[in-house]
């Protein structure tokens, strides 16, 4: 975890640092807010919330006439906490369900890090002692169920596949949910196609596939997968997403690979979907949840 918070530091500190300097300058005129501004927008952080934020912040000094280090600091990390709102549930999903397991749907384009995300999360799981069964989904790319027995079987959990070249993705997703039904698992993680280039084909996939499964068990989670650096572009795909599949929380990767952490920001404003898990690396271990203090002081450190 420690590793994991230096790295979230080291992605933001740019932000922060860049924060704190502009608003401990002895005079801050209009040109400092100006160059204000435009931290948080390269940050990142969208119009709507950074306007909202000058705002805040300049009321704030205009009243309390803030100037040392400590005092900005800590309206800083006020401001930013409250603009990420540290009321809202990012729990996971991953309990049994009566006579059921969790089922959670992993859905986000090519290349974002869905497939990574799911074995990472399946040993988080099997860390804490849950029977965690797999599901592959995306018969669209042969490698895909493929990439994800290799995670099953690197955390010790199975994988339902299918073997055949382009199977139905909704049998897929039936079949795995059955076996998690019959095997009495504790989750089962149902990786999805994510080819962009057919969007009404893929999104209309993934309603069957959602449809498909709650024949025999509830969909507790669907979770987009968001790619950090790519910025606005990934706010959009997010809608597509969105439209199409009822998304319950976001899982934002490659944060160490970006100095640009205000799009957790933006997501969640603009989608009301709530930021639940983060990615921080490539490896099994390197992915955490969204913890608003952790992260505002990640920006501030
Ligand atoms: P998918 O196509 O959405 O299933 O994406 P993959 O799981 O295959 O991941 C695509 C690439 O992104 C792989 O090289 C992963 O190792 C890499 N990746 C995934 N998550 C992260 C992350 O949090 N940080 C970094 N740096 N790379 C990641």
């Amino acid at each position: 975890l420690a590793r994991l918070r230096a790295r979230l530091v080291k992605s933001n500190n740019a932000l922060g640092k860049g924060l704190l300097a502009l608003l401990s300058q002895d005079k801050i005129d209009d040109d400092v807010w100006d160059e204000i501004e435009e931290t948080l927008l390269l940050a990142d952080l969208g119009a709507e919330a950074t306007s909202e934020l000058v705002d805040r912040l300049r009321e704030r000094v205009t009243v309390e006439g803030l100037r040392d280090a400590g005092a900005v600091r800590s309206m800083l990390r006020e401001e930013l906490t409250l603009l990420i709102d540290p009321t809202v549930d990012r729990s996971v999903a991953s309990e049994r369900r009566e006579d059921r397991p969790a089922v959670v749907m992993v859905v986000g384009v090519n290349g974002v890090g869905k497939t990574t995300t799911i074995g990472k999360m399946a040993r988080v799981f099997v860390a804490e002692d849950k029977d965690v069964l797999l599901g592959a989904a995306d018969t669209f790319r042969a490698a895909a169920a493929e990439q994800l027995a290799t995670w099953g079987s690197r955390v010790g959990v199975p994988t339902v596949r299918s073997f055949e070249d382009g199977a139905d993705p909704a049998s897929v997703a039936y079949e795995a949910v059955k076996s998690g039904i019959e095997g009495e698992v504790d989750v089962v993680m149902v990786d999805t196609a994510g080819r962009l280039q057919n969007k009404v084909g893929l999104m209309d996939e993934l309603g069957k596939i959602k449809r498909v499964i709650e024949k025999q068990a509830q969909v507790d989670e669907v979770l987009l997968v968001l790619d950090a650096t790519t910025g606005q572009n990934g706010l959009n795909q997010a809608k597509v997403f969105s439209e199409a599949v009822n998304v319950t929380g976001i899982v934002l990767t490659k944060l160490d690979g970006t100095a640009k952490g205000g799009i957790v920001v933006a997501i969640q404003r603009q989608l009301g979907v709530p930021v639940k898990l983060v990615g921080l690396g490539e490896g099994a271990d390197d992915l955490a949840p969204f913890e608003v203090n952790d992260f505002v002081d990640a920006l501030l450190d």
